[in-house]
């Protein structure tokens, strides 16, 4: 039952995401347990707590990893929600959507459009979101940008760059033909292994993949002035470097979580640029299969457990 500022959701489809896979393999150590895994939840509004008024029954809404903010804390206070100090995420401190119903607060509820209302908008809740909160770091200039790992955020982004006339360069790895040939469907102007140098000086850099030995190789890859964001929670460490690929001006930014403002920006966006997920669907009871197929790379694009 939800709680006052809570409603109850019955699930559409849910998103597997590789946060999912990091919090079983215990590298994100605090979950609550027992716990539902899925932060990437698309469904209908069918009963609303107490004191939620700008949800109705009916409603069509996504749920994404940033579950619930407090509102009070010095960041939340100074519109960074997504830094708040008493935050709980979906499906890691809160439970989440590999279920058939949940419930959500509703200040973190986005309505989505009809068309997004089944597996293909699961993507955007947390691959397109927080790859959208990394793209939106990008310096405004940025023209030449590279794409390291090319996976369910990639896709996603790659058509937004595309429409915002950016190019991308989609580094994978080595001899991950499949991976470099969805790339160039999907819209990257170049494609290649992540040990190949780029083929221009890059704008800046986004990193996907949870490798750090990638911080430095994209460092050396973009040009005077430019960005390397690491756009994952979790990422293995990242060896050292002489401090001349970081000098002129370079820098490293990571990223962390999303603000209800991301969500509202790239969901408009997202329908405006027709973005188009690829989801590879799963039965509920098919979830551990998701997460093990995820773990081989074995498909290109988004699993989705569909309801
Ligand atoms: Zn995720
Ligand atoms: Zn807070």
């Amino acid at each position: 039952m939800p709680q006052q500022a809570q409603v109850l959701i019955k699930i559409i489809a849910c998103g597997v995401c590789r946060t999912d896979l990091h919090i079983v393999d215990q590298e994100l150590n605090a979950p609550k347990l027992p716990l539902i895994l899925g932060h990437e939840i698309v469904g209908m509004v069918v009963k609303l707590g107490e004191s939620v008024s700008d949800l109705k029954v009916g409603d069509l809404v996504g749920v994404p990893w940033l579950g619930y903010t407090c509102g009070k804390c010095k960041y939340c206070l100074r519109h960074q929600e997504n830094l708040c100090e008493n935050a709980k995420f979906t499906g890691y401190t809160l439970d989440g959507g590999y279920a058939e119903y949940t419930v959500a607060y509703a200040r973190y509820c986005f309505p989505i459009s009809a068309e997004y209302a089944n597996a293909s908008g699961a993507p955007l809740l947390c691959a397109g979101l927080i790859g959208y909160r990394s793209y939106s770091m990008l310096p405004s200039h940025a023209e030449h940008i590279g794409f390291y790992g090319f996976g369910a955020a990639a896709h996603i982004l790659v058509q937004l760059a595309n429409y915002q006339n950016k190019k991308v360069y989609a580094f994978t790895r080595a001899g991950d033909k499949a991976a470099q040939s969805f790339a160039l469907q999907m819209g990257a102007v170049w494609a290649g292994s992540s040990e190949e140098q780029a083929p221009v000086k890059l704008d800046a850099a986004i990193l996907f993949a949870a490798v750090g030995s990638l911080v430095p190789k994209a460092l050396r890859d973009v040009d005077k002035g430019g960005t390397v964001i690491c756009g994952g929670i979790h990422m293995s460490d990242i060896p050292s470097f002489p401090y001349s690929i970081l000098w002129e001006e370079r820098s490293i930014q990571s990223v962390a979580n999303l603000t209800r403002e991301d969500g509202q920006h790239f969901l408009a966006l997202a329908a405006e640029a027709h973005i188009h997920t690829h989801t590879i669907p799963y039965n509920l009871e098919e979830a551990n299969e998701a997460l093990g197929a995820l773990r081989k790379g074995k498909f290109e694009g988004a699993a989705v457990l569909v309801m």
